[in-house]
């Protein structure tokens, strides 16, 4: 399984950087986990196979160019791009982004090949296909109706924690899976904003360290996201200094494979 985290901070000259200002995963090219930059960092090749969006929430960071994703495909697509979420969350997006005032509603819109966007509900608590990958998703503590997920392509399997404070069913969750190779979590704020952690439902690294001792698995590589541009090197410190050889903060733009 190929996972990319990708970029989202450019320079003057157009270049990436590591600052990670919106969210969205790729994963082996197919399947996006959230959508922060998919309008505006995925490759040519890339642009032609995504068909598939998981949205964890419906968060700015987490869609902002998710709307400009399907504008620019609008002429071209072969199939509709799907749209993956709790119900809740496609009400969301359908009242306050594809409403016709902020974006066009696409999924009421056609290409002359058929329809360009499709809201495809699941269930939380059950597993789901999306693409060549099997998907668990549940609720996790979040200050909006969020899922963390499960993925697995038969053999590999990783976990998305998406945005979320202190949490039990996710982990309980990822607990339950027979293996697991990769963890994705949430480092957003330093240990010294501890109290706009909890108030914004994100994590520091301390409270990241409380959460990963309700995992039963260990050894796994466990990533560091979202972490708050403005306070990266001082998270990315604290992490280190947890002292787990298997944590580090996740590159933008570097494919990881397991
Ligand atoms: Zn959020
Ligand atoms: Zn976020």
């Amino acid at each position: 399984m190929h996972i990319q985290l990708l970029p989202s901070s450019f320079d003057a000259h157009g270049r990436a950087n590591e600052a990670q200002r919106l969210t969205c995963f790729l994963v082996d090219d197919r399947v996006s986990v959230d959508a922060g930059s998919i309008g505006i960092a995925l490759n040519e090749a890339q642009r032609r196979t995504v068909r598939d969006v998981i949205v964890t929430h419906p968060h700015m960071d987490h869609i902002a160019s998710l709307p400009i994703f399907v504008d620019d495909l609008f002429g071209e697509l072969e199939q509709p791009i799907r749209i993956h979420a709790t119900s809740e969350v496609i009400d969301l997006l359908k009242r306050d982004v594809f409403n016709d005032n902020v974006y066009p509603r696409f999924d009421e819109l056609r290409n002359e090949r058929g329809p360009v966007m499709e809201y495809v509900p699941f269930e939380t608590g059950r597993e789901l296909k999306v693409a060549h990958l099997t998907i668990t998703a549940v609720p996790v503590n979040h200050i909006v109706p969020t899922v963390g997920l499960l993925v697995s392509d038969g053999k590999v399997t990783v976990a998305f924690s998406s945005d979320t404070a202190a949490t039990e069913e996710f982990w309980k969750l990822v607990s339950g899976a027979p293996h697991l190779d990769a963890l994705f979590i949430e480092a957003s704020f330093p240990n010294s904003m501890r109290q706009l952690a909890e108030v914004s439902k994100h994590l520091t690294p301390a409270m990241l360290q409380d959460e990963l001792r309700k995992l039963s698995h260990n050894g796994m590589d466990i990533l560091a996201v979202h972490l708050k541009p403005a306070y990266r090197k001082t998270v990315a410190r604290e992490l280190s200094e947890l002292g787990m050889d298997n944590l580090s903060v996740m590159e933008t733009g570097r494919v990881y494979e397991w």
